[in-house]
């Protein structure tokens, strides 16, 4: 028998096709050889379905290896209530084969992919490697599917509110986003370079000059950094850009078609998450002082708290000297942790001294024993302390203590002093750190959020010059212009993130289109004018031809994914990845170049 065509797919086989001739067409999952006869699940995309076979009856069974791909021909039968499998979609029915042709052999398998158990041991490289045996997993196909439908669903919300599609070049010029570009070598003038966009940000701002209004782009970016997992040197944006908008207009588009879609997605995969509700507003300063980061975890409270004024008169050396050096004293709640032991704090501790602190201290929160001496100390809230530092502060300083943190009984209080950034990168990880020893996290959430009012610029020390906190193109707010020339520091910008359960998700901003706005920006950057003409003499001429406002925003595709589909690992959500170092070992790339190609380049490998 040669290949035969489906009449159905595996996935949609039921009690109800009883009795029916099928052919299908698809990959042997499972093989069970029992002697006597032989089960196979076999699998398309749409699910398994299991075979029975006769070996008495079907030639060559033995050949049947996993992964082979199959035509067969049988006819539903309903299984024997003993042998129905509740777990399978189709696990009433079995197909018992009259023929069968092998389409395409299989080799013995790098990894058993019908064994879910068992591939969370597998080296990541080895699934990259033979990516294509990778995605016949049902896990990975679903992934696919959901970001499919993701991308499906983007393009008809903007389509119904005018958005024009717009595809802007790959092979272009630098466009800075804070990564290193990618080169590409110019054959006609050797030392000439293309980059690849880190964004489309340019190209959809001249779209606005040009009058498309309403431009959005499914975009690969192409990052040359550090990898990270959640970091691809190629990866999508959902990159979309409006005129005549404000601030408000942008969130409402973005927010509004988040929503939408994955409230959708949820619905179409029955996925295991709560809808997502209207998302929260918080400044960036909000976000540091409350969360020690600007992309907040709202998945759980535990806000961070600043004892600084609780605690200003106190004696305590080290709270002293920091306060009197100008630093802070700030903490988080351990709810429970005032249970740990001396050596389970330690270790907390350490966790702190790991992410660079000098030290944590700590006090823990109890209500007083029934035989408390009479003057020991109880709070408004009948609250008592024990432990670390407790006894360095008067009963009005642990009253304060106790009131700022908002303490309950059970807590261990933990502190950090040193000066505000240090402590907040201190304080940001514990919090997290906290919430995953006591599981606070409810995994059906996805908590958005927006940080709003960005500060402008940043001071690298590293470099001596102000950076862009996102890139050179965000619109000060306008009543902060008067520090431009005084205190860039103090600039916020119209600028904004998404960010969902601690992952930022996007990043956008109200954009300058005025010539000579961008220029003192470029200038403040440390960017001189004949730097500003190579570099972007395109952008500051399109802007002298009545550029209209506008602004943008552009959410990241795979992150997503990955968080409608539980991984932390982006690679999971990509259909080819390269590895964490850039490689990608089923294409051997990157790879060298013949010595015909290095001529025609006119490139020489310098020792
Ligand atoms: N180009 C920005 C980015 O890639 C997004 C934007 O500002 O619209 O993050």
């Amino acid at each position: 028998m040669g290949f035969v065509q489906r009449t159905r797919a595996c996935g949609e086989l039921r009690a109800a096709h009883a009795g029916q001739q099928v052919s299908l067409n698809g990959w042997a999952h499972k093989v069970r050889d029992l002697g006597g006869v032989v089960f196979i699940d076999l699998r398309d995309r749409t699910g398994l379905v299991q075979l029975t076979l006769d070996p008495a009856n079907l030639p060559n069974l033995n050949n049947l290896r996993s992964e082979t791909c199959l035509s067969i021909t049988g006819e539903v039968r309903v299984r024997a209530e003993e042998t129905k499998n509740p777990k399978m979609a189709t696990g009433d029915v079995e197909i018992i084969v009259t023929s069968y042709s092998i389409l395409g052999p299989s080799k013995p398998l790098p990894f058993p992919i019908s064994d879910e158990d068992q591939m969370s041991s597998v080296n990541e490289e080895l699934r990259i490697k033979h990516r294509y045996l990778d995605l016949r997993r049902p896990v990975m196909y679903r992934r696919m599917a959901v970001r499919a439908a993701a991308l499906r669903r983007i393009r008809a919300g903007l389509d119904k509110q005018g958005f024009l599609e717009v595809e802007t070049p790959i092979i272009t010029k630098s466009t800075p986003e804070g990564a290193r570009d990618y080169l590409v070598p110019y054959r006609l003038e050797p030392g000439l370079w293309y980059a690849l966009p880190q964004s489309p940000q340019q190209y959809k701002q001249l779209l606005m000059v040009a009058g498309i209004e309403r431009y959005y782009q499914i975009a690969k970016c192409f990052r040359d950094e550090s990898s990270r997992a959640d970091r691809q040197p190629e990866f999508t944006q959902l990159d979309l850009e409006m005129s005549f908008v404000t601030q408000e207009d942008i969130l409402k588009v973005a927010e509004g078609l988040m929503i939408e879609v994955i409230n959708g997605l949820i619905d179409e995969f029955d996925l295991d998450k709560d809808k997502v509700e209207p998302f929260e507003r918080i400044t960036y300063d909000e976000a540091m002082y409350f969360y020690g980061c600007d992309k907040p975890d709202l998945r759980f409270g535990l806000r961070l708290f600043d004892l600084t004024q609780a605690v200003a008169g106190t004696e305590f050396g080290v709270f002293k000297s920091t306060i009197e050096s100008g630093g802070v004293i700030r903490g988080v709640r351990y709810p429970g942790g005032a249970k740990l032991s001396r050596k389970e704090v330690g270790i907390v501790e350490e966790f702190c001294k790991e992410l660079g602190a000098k030290g944590m201290a700590s006090i823990a929160v109890e209500t007083p024993a029934a035989d408390a001496a009479a003057d020991a100390f109880v709070s408004t809230k009948g609250l008592t302390v024990r432990g670390g530092i407790a006894k360095f502060f008067t009963h009005a300083e642990l009253e304060a203590i106790l009131a700022t943190a908002e303490a309950e009984a059970g807590d261990l209080l933990c502190f950090i002093a040193d000066n505000y950034a240090a402590s907040n990168s201190v304080l940001y990880r514990l919090r997290l750190e906290i919430g995953n020893r006591c599981e606070l996290r409810n995994p059906r959430s996805l908590k958005y959020c927006w940080v709003l009012d960005f500060p402008l610029v940043e001071w690298d020390a590293d470099s001596g010059t102000w950076s862009p906190s996102h890139h050179p193109f965000t619109m000060p707010k306008e009543e902060d212009l008067i520090y431009l020339d005084t205190d860039p520091g103090r600039i916020r910008a119209d600028c904004y993130d998404m960010v969902v359960n601690g992952m930022e998700c996007a990043s956008g901003s109200i954009r300058i289109h005025r010539s000579d706005i961008q220029s003192r920006i470029f200038t403040l950057l440390g960017i001189d004018e004949k730097t500003q003409q190579e570099r972007f003499g395109h952008i500051l001429e399109a802007f002298a031809y009545g550029a209209p406002p506008h602004g943008g925003i552009a959410p990241g595709i795979d992150r997503l994914v990955m968080s409608l589909t539980d991984t932390d690992n982006i690679r999971e959500v990509i259909a080819f990845p390269k590895t964490g170092s850039g490689y990608d070992p089923m294409m051997d790339a990157p790879s060298t170049i013949d010595a015909q190609q290095w001529a025609e380049l006119g490139l020489r490998l310098s020792k």
